[in-house]
């Protein structure tokens, strides 16, 4: 089963594609993860997408292209996989679907997590990241037990300089233009699941399962 999260900066897609990989046992990859380990080693990987991670712009498709067609090289991800953050534009789509069908697989399942702008710059303010782990929590929401303190390896933890006002709201308009075409791309195709992105963490994840369980137009 291979499954595509989409949805804007902030909405929970990589709460949620951690809470799917461990309940359907399947490998999954956030590129914006791969992109700051990247930086972190000073990879020329990383030298060159910090620049456009700082302005809250996208790093460009043939680069993105190139990092997603190595990770779906590597061994373990024939049985599917979770993608988040990927595709971001409908090039990055379109080149996906070429990928996949090279090896005569296709994206079954893409699950957009709809959250209001407003309520998603609030949720970004908010957000503290573990840099060891990469787990996430919000002040209100879901704060660590021990102030400041990841609760899964007690790594310090830090506000992603992207999450900053400015860079947010960059990121949210960059979101409008360039990613949320790829929702009608996969409206297009039968197999986009809309679910309430404003709902709990664990009602969120019911209705994934649900959306996943439904038949989609495409296989109806
Ligand atoms: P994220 O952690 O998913 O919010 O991604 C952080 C940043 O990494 C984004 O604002 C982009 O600059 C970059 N990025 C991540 N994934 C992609 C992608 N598929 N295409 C282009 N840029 C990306």
């Amino acid at each position: 089963m291979i499954i595509v999260m989409l949805g804007p900066p902030g909405a929970g897609k990589g709460t949620q594609c951690d809470l799917l990989s461990e309940k359907l046992g399947l490998p999954h990859v956030a590129t914006g993860d791969l992109l700051r380990e990247a930086i972190a080693r000073g990879t020329p990987l990383g030298q060159l997408a910090q620049p456009f991670i700082d302005r809250g712009e996208l790093v460009p498709d043939e680069v993105m292209i190139r990092i997603i067609d190595e990770w779906l090289e590597k061994p373990g991800h024939e049985t599917g996989f979770i993608l988040d953050g990927f595709p971001r534009t409908v090039s990055q789509a379109r080149a996906l679907d070429q990928s996949l069908a090279r090896t005569g697989q296709k994206v079954d399942h893409v699950l957009y997590l709809r959250v209001p702008v407003e309520e998603l710059l609030e949720r970004i303010a908010e957000r503290f990241v573990c840099p060891n782990c990469g787990a996430t929590y919000h002040q209100r929401t879901s704060p660590p037990q021990t102030g400041g303190h990841c609760d899964v390896c007690g790594s310090t933890l830090y506000q992603r300089a992207d999450d900053r006002r400015d860079v947010a709201e960059r990121r949210m308009a960059v979101y409008s233009a360039q990613t949320a075409p790829v929702i009608d791309y996969y409206q297009h195709h039968g197999i986009l699941r809309e679910i309430d992105g404003e709902q709990s963490v664990s009602d969120v994840f019911d209705a994934e399962l649900a959306a996943l369980l439904a038949p989609t137009v495409e296989n109806s």
